[in-house]
């Protein structure tokens, strides 16, 4: 006899997680969606043209003698870093309010920008072996209680069905990246990131895991210190692009 059949506890717990209004706006949403039709609508997606290597938006034709100033004079040591959506008005916020907010349950549709990354025809049927995350130093992870790049790419390891590998480590803690110009970020980057004991990524496709790229020094830096271990190819996918 099953006296209990008629009391169904899912919708209560599924309101815990899925919160009733948009995480943006606090307009009304969909059951179990995140975002409003409206907000979605506004995030700003990246349409080309753009740079191939680093996603870098361009405004107007391209003539035969383009470059793109974020990549020219310097050298990108990952295969291409891919963005489906610039940090701008809603992502930028979700962005904010992820990482600085403690506002963990953002990752969900954060990921879902950063899934849009895998149709994109640079990632698109590529095989990779592992997904690694972009590291925070240590001391940066405590004060903030998690790695951001870290909890999107468990959820993208999860939809890819990929092994996730924290294979670095952050070793110097540096200041916030936005205080300084660009010549200084690179400079401040110099030995940041090393493999962690006892990882292996030698002959490796690695997909590298940040939250936001902004001129592609981070994810640089790592992409050369995973080749530097071997890695054959290392791409990048990130949920926004500044
Ligand atoms: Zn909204
Ligand atoms: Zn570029």
């Amino acid at each position: 006899m099953r006296l209990v059949a008629s009391f169904n506890p899912l919708p209560a717990l599924g309101s815990l997680f899925y919160p009733p209004t948009c995480v943006a706006c606090s307009g009304t949403v969909e059951g179990g969606e995140y975002l409003c039709a409206d907000c979605r609508t506004r995030a700003p997606r990246i349409v080309a043209p753009f740079c191939k290597k680093c996603s870098e938006p361009f405004f107007g034709a391209i003539t035969q003698t383009f470059s793109c100033a974020n990549c020219e004079h310097r050298t990108l040591h990952f295969d291409a870093a891919v963005a489906a959506y610039r940090s701008r008005g809603v992502v930028r916020k979700l962005v904010h309010d992820f990482k600085y907010g403690r506002q963990r349950h953002l990752r969900h549709p954060l990921a879902e920008w950063l899934g849009e990354t895998l149709n994109d025809p640079r990632l698109r049927g590529r095989h990779f072996d592992l997904i690694v995350p972009v590291p925070l130093h240590a001391a940066r992870e405590r004060e903030r209680g998690f790695n951001q790049a870290a909890l999107l790419a468990e959820l993208l390891a999860t939809q890819m069905a990929l092994p996730l590998c924290p294979a670095l480590e952050r070793i110097r803690y540096t200041t916030t990246q936005t205080a300084y110009d660009r010549a200084e970020r690179m400079e401040n980057l110099q030995d940041a990131f090393r493999l962690r004991k006892n990882r292996d990524v030698r002959e490796l496709r690695v997909l590298l895991i940040d939250d936001v790229l902004t001129t592609g020094s981070t994810l640089s830096e790592c992409a050369r210190v995973l080749k530097a271990a071997g890695a054959i190819s290392v791409h990048a996918a990130t949920a926004a692009r500044a």
